[in-house]
């Protein structure tokens, strides 16, 4: 076992500082919680041989999405630091308050997915934040951040990434997943704070929550090292760089508008039809109280696996105006130079 280092809040942890072809551990101590001491966030540093770009893989910044741990466990295990060219940067867990408590908020209810970059005086969820993208974020020159569905609701693996963008776009693809969602930015997501900051970033969803899915962790991997080959940061020949991914302009949730016990019908990955009855709600005597139906064709991305439910649920997270495969209105779609990036 290797030494851990505490890097104290109000330090900053210089990548120049370590020793090249090593992998180092790190405590970095962000804002006091109420026994009076800093939240430890725990960070892998693999400093390569050579230099190279610094990648980020963040994992849990919900706190219960925990397939990205395995991921970068995993990848910690591949990765030789003798033969890399730059820096991985790895948090697997980024929330430490919410996987403590094995929920997908901060300990004060917030979701740091959606109040990023934080504010240096603020509630506690916000400290965070700002010491977080302060003291880890900014050493990355790309980010993967890596979730999954929440509680009760399971996932596909699929990408949000603005396809748009080229640099977003060429990560986006090196991952080879099910379905990529061209969503529209969510203001306050680690995500988006990342690629207004000169940060190129993409979200890899990765299944369920509170678990390990193994296969599913083993084809992020994939999409992870595909990525690095493409950066030149480790040796190989780059796979899949023209996506079989079903691209969806945007997404949204269908719910339920009564409750009782609910069966949703369609599989991960189906294509429904406009009009399909995808889920049916029923009393607690099994009788039919509701039938949900598609408003419009899609894909699903995810689904509600918890039967009962409250009117108002989350039923099917449908992919909308499927675009796959990609138009030529997309730049720069049919082929990629590895210097774009
Ligand atoms: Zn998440």
């Amino acid at each position: 076992m290797n030494k851990v280092l505490i890097i104290k809040t109000k330090e900053i942890l210089k990548i120049s500082s370590l020793k090249s072809g090593e992998v180092h551990r790190f405590h970095i101590q962000l804002s006091d919680n109420s026994l009076g001491v800093p939240w430890r966030v725990p960070l892998i540093i693999v400093k390569g041989q050579e230099k190279g770009p610094t990648v980020g893989l963040t994992a849990a910044v919900h706190g219960n999405e925990l397939n990205g741990i395995s991921t970068i466990f995993k990848l910690i295990e591949e990765i030789d630091p003798k033969k890399l060219k730059g820096n991985l940067v790895l948090v697997p867990i980024s929330n430490v308050p919410g996987y403590l408590m094995n929920q997908r908020y901060f300990s004060d209810g917030v979701d740091l997915n959606r109040i990023m970059p934080g504010k240096e005086k603020g509630a506690s969820s916000h400290i965070y934040a700002h010491l977080f993208i302060k003291k880890i974020v900014k050493k990355f020159d790309y980010l993967l951040d890596l979730h999954t569905a929440s509680h009760g609701r399971v996932n596909s693996l699929y990408l949000r990434a603005d396809l748009e963008n080229e640099q977003t776009r060429t990560l986006a693809f090196l991952q080879n997943p099910q379905i990529i969602v061209q969503k529209y930015e969510i203001q306050g997501t680690l995500r988006s704070w990342a690629n207004e900051n000169g940060i190129p970033a993409i979200t890899i969803e990765i299944g369920n929550p509170s678990a390990f899915q193994h296969s599913l962790i083993d084809e992020t991997l994939e999409g992870i090292l595909n990525t690095l080959r493409y950066l030149k940061m480790i040796e190989g020949k780059v796979k899949d760089m023209v996506t079989s991914a079903t691209i969806c302009d945007h997404s949204y949730w269908l719910y339920t508008k009564k409750g009782g016990v609910i069966d949703v019908l369609p599989n991960l990955a189906e294509k429904v039809t406009q009009g399909q009855i995808v889920a049916k709600v029923y009393d607690v005597f099994g009788q039919v109280r509701e039938e949900i139906i598609a408003d419009r064709a899609g894909i699903v991305i995810g689904k509600n696996i918890n039967p009962s439910c409250d009117a108002g649920t989350r039923v099917l997270h449908l992919g909308m105006n499927i675009i796959s495969p990609i138009p030529e209105s997309i730049p720069g779609s049919k082929q990629f130079n590895p210097t774009d990036v």
